[in-house]
């Protein structure tokens, strides 16, 4: 772990093995932080949040080593994919888009970093001016807390905006994935971040990550994972009310109008669902199509399930990789197999191989809206088709979940379009695109699907506090 600039191992000397989800081998065995590391590596942010390691430095001089982050991780791409790949068994040519996305990342937030300031106001008050300003400082240490199905990524789009904003933090990647979130802190170290700027805590969720969502002296959590997951650290976070934003999960619909270009359509929601296996948040996991093209559109979704090309993620030209763990397997697997027991029929998949944590992609329909499999997130390559008569269902049917993460429209109506993308209750809509985010814009969810945002001016803010500050003149 990198803990106040140094590489140590937990206090016990514990450790837990890391797997590839293709081959089922340990790859790696990774240090077992319990609360005692977890009181080290908070004492180090505390320590250099405290003694502003980061803070004294010009913004502009924190703006050059957040961009330099960036350099080293496009200097390192092949050997980062390689092992994101490895790790977490998504296919290279994904690893590799992934890597240069977190470098955009770091380069967007380190712009930021020497641009944050307040603004002011010319007060009068019982006949006496008075000159207001406000001003915009960090809120000091942050705890992020981060999922395995990006694990780069995510890690990214909490550091750089983090660090942006001139608070200290301590990551704690997932401990199905912690490879690439090590070698992150390397190199924020090797691009000059100072010691105890940025730690790296590995651990396993209810020890090192109750941890530090439980700690006194950490004062913001950022996390993406699980909404069970999320609501136990609101609960974690009362003891000294940290700020919180909570990156959750989804059932986001791909809503199929009867004027759509279905040609276009059709590889669209397939890549929405089987892209990363489907364990991506936003993932298209509910296919709701007009009656009229129903039948075209799961047979066209079907048939590419059928014919994708699933393999080791290492391997040239795979297009959908291993699930991250046999526990995600087994997860998925349940899903699959509750739908069926309750009436659902499997048009394609539903079926794992001996080795590896590998599902064949699924198409499911025949469902009631009320079905596990339709409800709740799978996070697997796993989607629910449902057709629907009349546009005037389609806001109830898509926001029948208690998620709102994301949705996608498609359809050539322009006014049909923006109606629908209004009456969808989610973070994040496509019209005639699934899933497509940028840095630049803000990412998050309505209603289970969590609490704040991420990504753009939005996800710097959620790192810093407003002081107002009046002058008697
Ligand atoms: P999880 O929510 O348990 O884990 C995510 C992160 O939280 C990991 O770093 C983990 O160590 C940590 N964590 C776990 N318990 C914690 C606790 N009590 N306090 C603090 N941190 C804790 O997710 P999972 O069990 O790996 O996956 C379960 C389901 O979560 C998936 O099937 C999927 O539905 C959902 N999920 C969603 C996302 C997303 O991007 N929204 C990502 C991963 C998983």
């Amino acid at each position: 772990m990198l803990i106040g600039g140094e590489w140590v191992s937990a206090h016990s000397s514990q450790t837990f093995d890391v797997f590839d989800p293709g081959t089922e081998e340990v790859i790696a065995k990774v240090a077992r932080g319990e609360i005692a590391d977890v009181d080290d590596a908070v004492a180090s942010a505390r320590q250099a949040f405290d003694s502003r390691a980061w803070l004294r430095l010009a913004p502009a001089e924190r703006s050059r080593i957040i961009w330099r982050i960036a350099d080293l991780i496009e200097q390192n791409a092949d050997a980062f994919a390689e092992l994101e790949s490895r790790n977490q068994g998504m296919p290279i040519a994904s690893a590799k888009g992934g890597v240069a996305t977190v470098a955009r990342v770091f380069r967007y937030y380190a712009g930021w970093a020497d641009k944050i300031g307040g603004r002011s106001m010319e007060l009068m008050s019982g006949g006496r001016d008075y000159h207001a300003y406000t001003l915009r400082e960090p809120i000091g240490v942050a705890a992020l807390i981060v999922p395995w199905n990006f694990p780069l990524l995510m890690a990214a789009w909490k550091i750089a905006p983090a660090l942006a904003a001139g608070c200290t933090c301590i990551l704690k990647p997932a401990e199905e994935t912690p490879l690439t979130a090590l070698w992150l802190g390397k190199l924020c170290m090797d691009a000059g971040v100072p010691a105890g700027v940025v730690n790296v805590l590995t651990g396993l969720g209810h020890e090192a990550g109750a941890g530090l969502t439980g700690h006194d002296d950490v004062d913001k959590v950022a996390f993406t994972g699980s909404t069970e997951v999320g609501k136990q650290i609101i609960h974690a976070a009362a003891g000294n009310l940290k700020k919180l934003t909570l990156e959750l999960g989804g059932k986001s619909p791909v809503v199929i109008l009867d004027d759509a270009d279905i040609e276009a359509a059709i590889p669209a929601a397939a890549n929405a669902i089987f892209s990363n296996a489907g364990q991506v948040c936003t993932a298209g996991s509910r296919l709701l199509v007009h009656r009229r093209h129903f039948d075209q559109v799961v047979e066209g979704v079907s048939g590419i399930a059928a014919n994708l090309k699933i393999g080791y993620g290492l391997e040239p030209g795979t297009q959908m990789g291993p699930l991250v763990s046999a526990k995600q397997r087994e997860r998925v697997m349940g899903y699959i197999d509750s739908g069926v027991r309750e009436g659902a029929a499997v048009r394609v998949g539903g079926t794992t191989p001996d080795t590896g944590y590998y599902i064949a992609p699924t198409v499911m329909t025949d469902l009631r809206p009320d079905m596990l499999a339709v409800q709740e997130e799978i996070f697997g390559p796993v989607v629910a088709a449902m057709p629907y008569e009349d546009i005037d269902e389609i806001a109830a049917r898509a926001n029948d979940t208690p998620y709102g993460l994301a949705a996608s429209v498609w359809t050539k109506d322009v006014q049909k379009a923006h109606r629908v993308a209004r009456a969808i209750k989610a973070g994040r809509v496509g019209i005639n695109v699934h899933g497509l985010s940028d840095v630049a814009m803000p990412t998050g969810g309505y209603k289970q699907s969590g609490w704040g945002r991420e990504l753009g001016p939005e996800g710097l803010e959620a790192f810093l506090e407003t002081k107002s500050v009046f002058a008697a003149l």
